[in-house]
């Protein structure tokens, strides 16, 4: 079986995506974009090793979740572990599924990787390419504006302006002496509430 390597996981938000969303950021990137969000789950290091099947039933144990997404570190860096997770959860609920990649969409059909194509069957959303801190135009669910929303079922096409024109926000998660913020930020706003809050 292969495990996923995972550096954090929300229960619930509303930040990242339609309606209420699990969310899993998985850890290690091959990129390393100036600006990144998340520069602490860069390294290919071990995190938390899980396996797709368990952490999709417990997914699946939350209540009211309409959908999964997946960001991280670079999801396609572990397809064969995302695509067991993906076809549990949809052999049993109808989930949504979104997914975040610094790879463009032509570049992962070019790989030819029974796995990335089994992860971009089973996805509804991509959202793709790096991350260009210059092209950060503060709007959507995406970083910045060279990265495509990519639709790649039909589920969420009525809400497509969602993803590119939405006013951002994030959700702060209190977890023991941690905070975890979740969403797309608006731009400066890891810096003001660094300032603020030391
Ligand atoms: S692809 Fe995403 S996770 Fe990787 S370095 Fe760029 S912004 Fe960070």
């Amino acid at each position: 079986m292969t495990l996923l390597n995972l550096a954090y996981y929300c229960n619930a938000t509303r930040t990242l995506g339609p309606g209420q969303r699990f969310v899993i950021w998985v850890q290690g990137c091959c990129f390393n974009c100036p600006g990144c969000v998340s520069p602490e789950w860069i390294p290919q290091t071990t995190a938390t090793l899980v396996e797709p099947q368990k952490l999709a039933e417990y997914i699946l144990s939350i209540p009211n979740t309409e959908g999964l997404t997946v960001s991280g570190g670079e999801p396609m860096l572990q397809a064969a572990a995302l695509s067991q997770l993906f076809s549990y959860l949809r052999e049993h609920q109808d989930l949504s599924i979104m997914c975040y990649s610094g790879f463009k969409l032509q570049q992962l059909q070019a790989k030819i990787d029974p796995d990335i194509n089994q992860v971009l069957s089973l996805i509804d959303v991509l959202v793709d390419g790096q991350y260009i801190e210059q092209l950060d135009d503060n709007k959507g669910w995406r970083g910045s504006a060279n990265q495509t929303v990519h639709f790649l079922t039909s589920r969420h096409i009525q809400e497509d302006h969602l993803f590119t024109e939405r006013k951002r926000d994030v959700e702060l998660h209190v977890k023991d002496d941690s905070v975890l913020m979740v969403g797309v930020p608006p731009n400066n706003f890891q810096k003001d509430f660094h300032q603020i809050c030391g």
